[in-house]
């Protein structure tokens, strides 16, 4: 299955995404993960994508293009693969469907996490990540067992420098401003499942299944 997961920062697109790609046997590609990790490796990639990153504003068109365009043309994608945080813009989106098209592949299905944005601010501003697995905590939500400690790997777990509460806000304006049309986008296209993300992670999974099953 090719799908895209779609929602506003802390929908919990992430958390969805680990449980999805167990199910499904497809490869998690998320544009957010992979500017990270090259932020953490000093990489080219990295410097190009930190400034924007720490302001909550979105990496280029022309970088967050590219390093897709390469990541879907890799062997494991031709098995399915679920995109996360992209598209996030009109122009990505065009992009993908050109890079798509010429693959010779289709996309299957595109699905919409909802979640109010007052739920939103708290999820990411209580947000902890492992330095190590890169699995999910929230402190009140899904807490770890031992506090400040993974539960599955021990790694330690940090505070994403733009879950920060200043930061949170720019992040949600830019989702409404540039990444929200892509939800009438994709509707036009018939693509679009929405999904209540206001409720328990196996609940929501339950509905993207019922969803992609439809
Ligand atoms: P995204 O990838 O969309 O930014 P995440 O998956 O990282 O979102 O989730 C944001 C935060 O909300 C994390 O701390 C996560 O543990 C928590 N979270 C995710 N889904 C839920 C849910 N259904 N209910 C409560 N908290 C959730
Ligand atoms: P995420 O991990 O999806 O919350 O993304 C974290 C940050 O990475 C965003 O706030 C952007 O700065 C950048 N980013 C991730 N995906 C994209 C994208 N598709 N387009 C532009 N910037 C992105």
């Amino acid at each position: 299955m090719n799908i895209i997961l779609m929602g506003p920062p802390g929908a919990g697109k992430g958390t969805q995404a680990a449980m999805m790609v167990k199910r499904f046997e497809i490869p998690h590609i998320s544009t957010g993960d992979m500017f990270r990790q090259a932020i953490r490796q000093g990489t080219e990639l990295g410097l190009k994508a930190k400034a924007f990153m720490e302001e909550g504003q979105l990496v280029t068109d022309e970088v967050t293009i590219g390093i897709v365009q390469e990541r879907l043309a890799a062997d494991d994608c031709k098995a399915g693969f679920l995109l996360d945080g992209f598209p996030r813009t009109v122009a990505q989106a065009d992009a993908l469907a050109e890079i798509i098209n010429t693959l010779g592949m289709k996309l299957d299905a595109v699905v919409n996490i909802e979640v109010p944005d007052e739920i939103l601010f708290f999820r990411m501003t209580g947000r902890r990540v492992c330095s190590q697995c890169g699995a999910t905590y929230h402190l009140e939500f899904n807490s770890p067992r031992n506090e400040g400690c993974c539960d599955r790997c021990q790694g330690s777990l940090y505070q994403r420098d733009d879950d920060s509460e200043a930061t949170v806000s720019n992040r949600l304006a830019v989702y409404s401003s540039q990444t929200e049309p892509l939800v009438r986008y994709y509707w036009h296209l018939g693509l679009l499942k929405t999904i209540n993300g206001n409720q328990e992670m196996e609940e929501v999974f339950a509905d993207i299944c019922k969803g992609l099953e439809r």
